[in-house]
């Protein structure tokens, strides 16, 4: 049996792109096999993908040696799309229906799994905080974003695209940009170009900190990036310059100039003086 074409799929299932719902499908297998190869590690591995839609990237990933791909998707309209191509791999393809900014993902797979996804860009942020805060259960990213949100993830300090996104990442993780997507690739193409991002867990944070904290710490300061950091984190803690004294760090300069690891220095220093 052969699959039909994706806009076949499309068109019989009348999937007209909900923008609520950030759908702009990817049709060109050939980008879709691109993307697959470049996340890492996928030989007998189990992919864990959000957002089908009507399965472009999903074929590329089961043409693939990938174990088999879990997929969560939202839309009804797809999960009814996506029908052929579970018949197509029966022991291969696991369709669940709900959100992925809720759904438990330690029921979803026995191992830890690869993840591939083109986000829907109105929850993506969301979606990789919220991974990044249950790491052990994944493998490896492999993520379509907007690309101005691929420079915030992968952004060093002394750039305008450092910020509370590129420390709570790279805190946790290597990453890389690896393929610039035009919007002219997507069906509907988005306003905005895109961009993959690779992004591998790290064996152990670059330097300790408690998240929660650290979390406040970054947000608290990039609240405010140009202005001095004493005055940023004032309204964290009073004692904010006797804390970054502490930590080391002259409180006149800016939170956009401070490295991961001063900013895990900043929340340890701050958690023993709670
Ligand atoms: N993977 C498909 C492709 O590349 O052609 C579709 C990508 S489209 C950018 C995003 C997909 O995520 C849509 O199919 C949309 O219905 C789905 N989606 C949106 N919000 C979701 C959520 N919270 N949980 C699961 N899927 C969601």
């Amino acid at each position: 049996v052969v699959l039909p074409p994706l806009r076949e799929v499309i068109r019989c299932h009348d999937l007209g792109a909900k923008k609520s719902l950030g759908q702009h499908f990817l049709l060109d297998l050939n980008y879709t096999r691109r993307i697959v190869r470049t996340a890492p590690d996928l030989a007998g591995r189990w992919v864990y993908e959000v957002g089908p839609g009507p399965g472009g990237l999903t074929r590329a990933i089961l043409e693939s040696d990938a174990a088999g791909v879990v997929a969560v998707e939202r839309d009804e309209r797809c999960l009814a799309a996506l029908e052929d191509l579970r018949s197509h791999y029966p022991d291969r393809l696991k369709l669940v229906a709900g959100d992925a900014l809720t759904v438990d993902e330690a029921g979803l797979f026995g191992e830890p799994a690869t993840v591939i996804a083109n986000l829907p860009y109105n929850v993506a942020t969301a979606l990789l905080f919220k991974w990044l805060d249950r790491l052990p259960l994944f493998r490896s990213f492999t993520l379509m974003f907007q690309r101005e949100v691929a420079e915030r993830i992968c952004a060093g300090p002394r750039t305008k695209a450092y910020g509370r996104l590129s420390v709570m990442t790279q805190w946790r993780c290597r990453v890389e940009r690896v393929l610039d997507v035009p919007a002219s690739v997507f069906v509907p193409p988005p306003r905005v170009a895109s961009a993959i991002v690779r992004l591998v867990p790290l064996p152990a944070p670059i330097a300790p900190a408690p998240p929660e904290l650290l979390a406040e710490v970054v947000a608290r300061a990039f609240q405010h990036r140009r202005k001095m950091l004493r005055a940023g984190l004032r309204s964290l803690d009073a004692r904010a310059e006797a804390i970054l004294l502490r930590a080391g760090i002259d409180g006149t300069r800016r939170a956009e100039e401070l490295s991961v690891a001063e900013f895990c220095r900043i929340a340890t220093v701050y958690s023993e003086t709670r």
